[in-house]
């Protein structure tokens, strides 16, 4: 049993975007200190945050010096590098381990896990060499995802492979670097599980969320997800044997592709609060942030229970093209309440923030919520 941290104590968070951020917030209302590190300066979690230090992930005196300071550290941002988990282990408790990390900020490591516990993945070949990918594309055949090992996200270090002839340019586009080829699903749906568990085992769940994605990125959350009881509850089934199998102690989600059989594989794992939950902080009892404090500081875990169906939208820096977006128009909805991350830069495909609908119906929520979005540059 850990030793419990209770309020009044003080959180270091590794990395300073919109999920610390939304944890600080939930930290700070159970009366919580936060301090983060990243590169960053005036940060989504810094902004927040008692204490932002601005330090490289590599600088191991200042993560020691970091952790030194606070009674546990978590992190925000998956690729934390290895070193820099265990410098701060050195002086904190860290979780969830940076064993967990090691295993899912690499894809084949990642996906040896899950063959190794018996878990269903899309069918994959690791791939070392162009000779490597000739052999797997012609195993796996076309269409093919071929993906960096390391340090992917949201698309990023991905080539889909329509045919056998785009092999060198593939192997160039993603850098000539360890990655995997995965067979292209044709899926009907993609859904994940957000879940929890502390350091006792006590799991929670926030049943199947469906997610919808936009050019390899998070666009719309639905939850509960529009998929048969049956599929959403063997989804949970399959979290929970991860996060067992894992020994995690936070928030971790999985994601799933649905093939058309409604058979799930699943696609990857994040070691964290995820996009996808984010319709947690305004749909349910307890938020994944404050599940994820509660349980790297050793708290019982929180009811997962949804006031009412909801919808999340994100909002992508794109829709700064022609100005600032018109908040009022959205806040008109009085059903859809609105995130933003305090980013000063709204980049192309940078989550700026999100909206959440509410509604007794997961469609109508699902409705509203694009309508919302669509209001703030006058689409109708
Ligand atoms: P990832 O970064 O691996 O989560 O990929 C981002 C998105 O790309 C996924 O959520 C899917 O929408 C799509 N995608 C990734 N891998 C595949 C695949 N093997 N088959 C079909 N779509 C995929």
């Amino acid at each position: 049993m850990i030793k419990r941290i209770l309020p009044g104590a003080t959180i270091g968070v590794l990395g300073s975007g919109q999920l610390g951020r939304m944890f600080a917030l939930a930290a700070r209302r159970m009366g919580y200190r936060v301090h983060t590190l990243s590169p960053d300066y005036d940060s989504p979690t810094g902004q927040i945050a008692d204490l932002e230090v601005t330090a490289s992930y590599d600088d191991l005196d200042a993560v020691s010096e970091f952790a030194r300071r606070v009674s546990v550290v978590t992190f925000e941002f998956e690729n934390v590098p290895a070193p820099t988990a265990e410098a701060a282990a050195r002086c904190a408790p860290v979780r969830p381990a940076g064993s967990i990390l090691h295993i899912t900020q690499q894809r084949i490591r990642e996906k040896s896990f899950l063959r190794n516990g018996g878990v269903p993945t899309t069918p994959y070949r690791e791939v070392h060499s162009v000779a490597d990918l000739d052999q797997a594309v012609s195993e796996l055949g076309c269409p093919a995802v071929l993906k960096t090992a390391a340090f992917g996200y949201d698309g990023k270090g991905q080539f889909r492979i329509d045919s056998p002839g785009r092999v060198a340019e593939a192997w160039d586009a993603i850098g000539r670097q360890e990655a995997v080829l995965e067979a292209f699903i044709d899926f009907e749906q993609e859904i994940s599980v957000v879940a929890a568990r502390g350091d006792d085992g006590q799991f929670v769940h926030y049943g199947a969320i469906e997610n919808q994605h936009s050019r390899h990125i998070l666009d719309v959350s639905i939850a509960p997800a529009r998929v048969p009881d049956a599929v959403a509850r063997e989804a949970v089934e399959m979290s929970r044997c991860i996060l067992d199998k894992l020994g995690v102690v936070g928030v971790l989600c999985v994601e799933f592709f649905v093939t058309r059989e409604h058979k799930l594989l699943v696609n990857e794992l994040a070691p964290r609060p995820h996009n996808s939950g984010h319709l947690t902080v305004d749909a349910c009892v307890t938020s994944q942030f404050e599940q994820q404090l509660r349980a790297v500081c050793g708290l019982p875990l929180g009811s997962t229970a949804m006031h009412r169906p909801a919808a999340m939208a994100n909002l992508l820096g794109d829709l700064w093209a022609d100005g600032e977006p018109d908040w009022q128009a959205a806040c008109a909805f009085p059903e859809v309440k609105l995130h933003l991350y305090g980013k000063l830069e709204p980049r192309p495909g940078r989550k700026m923030g999100h909206l959440t609908a509410l509604n007794s119906d997961s469609e109508e929520a699902y409705q509203t919520v694009l309508k919302a979005r669509r209001s703030l540059t006058h689409q109708a």
